[in-house]
């Protein structure tokens, strides 16, 4: 069901995707009110995410292609829906360099099978026409990927642990960058209340079909509105459950931790270009030019896991010295891989140890090579009437969840 343009609808969540769906129903003249219990929008998982606007590169062990193609989808819309609702272009200096990736020698795949794979990218993104794939970022090159030389390859890269490295088109974008230009569009909508401190407790439906929410700082009190959208990632199956729904299939959040550092050195070091390594659990290097970069290392980084309908953050109450290990194990992790690293003085840098759910169907682990975890196509928007649910599933993916949710509110047309 639809409702007309003016109409009120509640957007739980003031991660990307809530700010996301605000902005696109604002733009469509709906007034929205948009809670999050934090006291700042965008401060869990699309704060410490690796911002990679996926092409589909990782998703190597799903052999369909299929979430390689999903995605690629979401991601080449991203830049231009984030553009189109905040008002400008994403700057260089927001913009990792390109990624490179690097197999290790106990990859799930060889290389040969990284190939292949990365062939079927390359075929994929021909189906888009060139002005699609520059809004990639610019992206032009007939090429998406080239496997590197053995001489480039010893250059970087410790060859005892890695295969083969791959150069690729692919990008990440700043987190903290977006963070700030969604939120800035966000305040300056007239159309969007904001309502920190705010935790919706549940979402309920009337006979006539019409959503209200209730708040946990007054539970008794009920508030209506012409439709409602779920976009609390941690806590979307909980409330999905006041609704009445219940998950159908086993599902897996994953707490994961990362290190975002500034001025790390006054200059590019070329040692350490953008690089992801695959495929298993492993880590990346998020190179944002001038010292800022995004460290991951899976083995010590991945801090908790579990299959509760409400994960908790493990994060919460960690004293200094636990903090200090996890990011020294992260640059102990990736130093293996690549020696330079070993270089990195965190002392000298300021550095930020953030970390967010993942939230995926299936269980297992990323070095399973049966686990749902490597297929990322079934998320995205679920609707019953006026109420609405979206698993991100992926920070590359939210623009476009987006614009599909505010089109079932309030069509364009
Ligand atoms: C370490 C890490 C790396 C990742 N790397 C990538 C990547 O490179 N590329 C990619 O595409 N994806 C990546 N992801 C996944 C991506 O971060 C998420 O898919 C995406 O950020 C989810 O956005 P969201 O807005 O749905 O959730 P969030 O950013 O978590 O926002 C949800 C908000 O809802 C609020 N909330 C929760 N419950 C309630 C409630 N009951 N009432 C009110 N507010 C509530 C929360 O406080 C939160 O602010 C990564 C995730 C992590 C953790």
């Amino acid at each position: 069901m639809t409702v007309a343009k003016g109409k009120s609808v509640a957007v739980i969540g003031g991660g990307i995707q809530g700010l996301c769906v605000s902005l696109a129903l604002a733009q469509r003249g709906c007034k929205i009110d948009l809670f999050e219990e934090n006291a700042c929008l965008i401060s869990e998982a699309s704060l410490w995410n690796e911002g990679k606007i996926h092409l589909g590169f990782v998703f190597g062990n799903d052999s369909t292609s299929r979430t390689a193609a999903f995605l690629m989808k979401g991601s080449l819309r991203f830049n231009e829906l984030l553009s189109h609702w905040s008002g400008g272009t994403l700057t260089e200096s927001e913009i990792s360099t390109p990624f490179r990736y690097a197999v290790h020698r106990d990859s799930l795949l060889s290389p040969e099978q990284v190939d292949a794979h990365f062939s079927s990218i390359q075929s994929l993104i021909e189906h888009y026409d060139e002005d699609q794939r520059r809004a990639y970022f610019g992206f032009s090159d007939r090429r998406i990927f080239r496997r590197l030389d053995d001489t480039e390859t010893a250059r970087d890269f410790d060859t005892d642990r890695v295969a083969a490295v791959f150069e690729t088109g692919e990008r990440s974008v700043d987190p903290q960058a977006v963070a700030r230009r969604l939120t800035q569009a966000v305040m300056a909508e007239a159309g969007i209340t904001v309502l920190l401190g705010q935790r919706v407790d549940s979402c309920v439906q009337d006979d006539k079909g019409t959503p209200s929410i209730s708040l946990t700082a007054d539970p008794g009190q009920r508030h209506s509105y012409d439709a409602v959208v779920n976009a609390t990632w941690r806590d979307r199956l909980r409330l999905d459950a006041t609704f009445g729904w219940k998950p159908d299939r086993p599902w897996l959040f994953r707490y994961k931790v990362a290190l975002h550092t500034e001025s790390l050195c006054d200059t590019d070091d070329p040692r350490l270009p953008s690089t992801t390594f695959v495929l298993g659990p492993y880590g990346a290097i998020v190179n944002f030019g001038k010292g800022r970069y995004y460290l991951s290392w899976y083995p010590t980084g991945c801090i908790a896991s579990t299959q509760a309908l409400v994960p908790s953050n493990p994060l919460l109450g960690l004293c200094d010295s636990a903090r200090a290990k996890l990011e020294s194990d992260i640059i102990k992790g990736l130093a293996q891989l690549v020696p330079a690293c070993a270089d990195l003085d965190l002392r000298a840098a300021q550095t930020k140890l953030g970390g967010g759910q993942i939230f995926a169907w299936g269980q297992g682990d990323i070095d399973d090579p049966q686990s749902q975890l490597h297929q990322r196509f079934d998320i995205g928007p679920r609707s019953a009437g006026r109420y609405h649910s979206v698993d991100t599933g992926k920070y590359c993916m939210a623009p476009l969840f987006a614009e599909q949710i505010a089109e079932g509110i309030c069509p364009k047309s």
